[in-house]
């Protein structure tokens, strides 16, 4: 039996191998292995690919989003609204950089941040909002940020799973005072290990964060402000480099198969299939399904040497780490019920077409037996 893997990296490391290692023996010649060319020229070049001014790249995704919230400078009590549908690193940020992480639920459909929701979380120690652009698909960001401006708090974009994606003809990234990438392996655009970037049109802001990436410093030895070790390596920079430029064609082919699954899975019964917003360019970092017999679906298609996920399967809210909060089931009814139902099929820029035929025709036999 042929498995069909979740995700393969493989495949497009051995097609660029060659070219990366080319770059990483002169790193390895000229011993310049953080900061320096290969990193300034990656900041450049994803800047010009997400349509912004400026890049910022750093160690991980995480850094990234910790990097902007320590740059809006909040003081205790201070809240950050977010949702509880998403990975850790978004509230990590949050709390790490003083702020009180608030909730709100997300719209069913897209899974994303419900603006309808936003204006009762607001309380008189808001300050920012961070909508998540989950499984690549944008968050519906305008009436998000007419909230935001109505009552003076900043948006700051999780873009780590969004790499090229667009709302209304924007990129993501571009929409908020900044946006954070991850290059965590399997993102989109992966490393060979980690880093991240942030996104920003604000030129002031950049430059405060390079220094909060690098100790604080203006100049070597002269620290501004206590800052972290978060700079990204010449390594990975060198290696996101290469792989920058295959994005577009990677981004398109996972379109692709997502129509092809969409195409497919429109007449089996019990799923619940991804929808994008007409006004979204949704890249598909994930193509998640939902149905009440995710389980079953789940196990049948293990059974068939076909790997899934669970993106993610128990909210924030009810993770052991943010028990201080207090929240119980039914907080955020529709995360909740999502999480239970939510299943992420195979999917990958290098996934074949007669693959998708396979998982949806075993996928149709499990809910149609059971
Ligand atoms: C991957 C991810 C992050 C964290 O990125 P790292 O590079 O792993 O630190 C943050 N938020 C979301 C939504 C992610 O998917």
């Amino acid at each position: 039996m042929k498995t069909i893997p979740f995700s393969d990296l493989k495949m497009q490391n051995r097609a660029l191998k060659s070219e990366i290692l080319s770059l990483w023996g002169e790193i390895l010649d000229s011993a310049a292995f953080v900061g320096g060319a290969h990193v300034q020229a990656f900041e450049e070049e994803f800047a010009h690919a997400c349509s912004v001014e400026e890049c910022v790249a750093v160690g991980s995704g995480t850094d990234a989003l910790r990097f902007i919230l320590l740059a809006m400078e909040l003081n205790p009590g201070d809240e950050v609204i977010t949702v509880p549908n998403t990975f850790i690193a978004t509230t990590e940020a949050i709390s790490q950089a003083g702020g009180k992480i608030v909730f709100v639920d997300i719209d069913p459909d897209t899974s994303n941040m419900d603006p309808s929701k936003l204006e009762s979380a607001i309380t008189s120690k808001t300050k920012g909002i961070v909508p998540v652009h989950l499984y690549g698909q944008p968050a519906d960001m305008d009436p998000i940020l007419a909230v935001a401006a109505k009552h003076n708090l900043w948006v700051v974009e999780d873009a780590c799973q969004a790499h090229l994606a667009e709302y209304k003809g924007r990129k993501a990234g571009t929409m908020g005072v900044a946006g954070a990438f991850s290059f965590y392996t399997g993102k989109n655009l992966g490393a060979c290990g980690e880093a991240g970037a942030v996104t920003t049109r604000d030129a002031k802001l950049a430059q405060k964060i390079r220094m909060i990436r690098d100790h604080g410093q203006s100049e070597k030895y002269y620290h501004e402000l206590e800052g972290y070790n978060g700079r990204c390596d010449a390594l990975q920079a060198a290696a996101l480099r290469v792989k920058l430029k295959h994005l577009p064609e990677w981004t398109a082919a996972r379109r692709r198969h997502a129509e092809l699954y969409l195409e497919l899975l429109q007449d089996v019964k019990g799923i619940v299939v991804p929808k994008t917003h007409p006004d979204c360019l949704n890249v598909f970092h994930l193509f998640v399904i939902h149905s009440k017999k995710r389980d079953l679906i789940r196990n049948g298609l293990e059974q068939e040497g076909i790997t899934t996920g669970l993106h993610y399967p128990l909210p924030l809210h009810l993770q052991a780490a943010y028990d201080y909060m207090g929240l119980r089931p039914g907080a955020f009814p529709v995360a909740e019920s999502r999480a239970k139902e939510l299943l992420s099929l195979p999917m990958y820029a290098e996934l074949e077409e007669a693959q998708i035929h396979r998982v949806v025709n075993c996928l149709r036999k499990i809910v149609e037996t059971c």
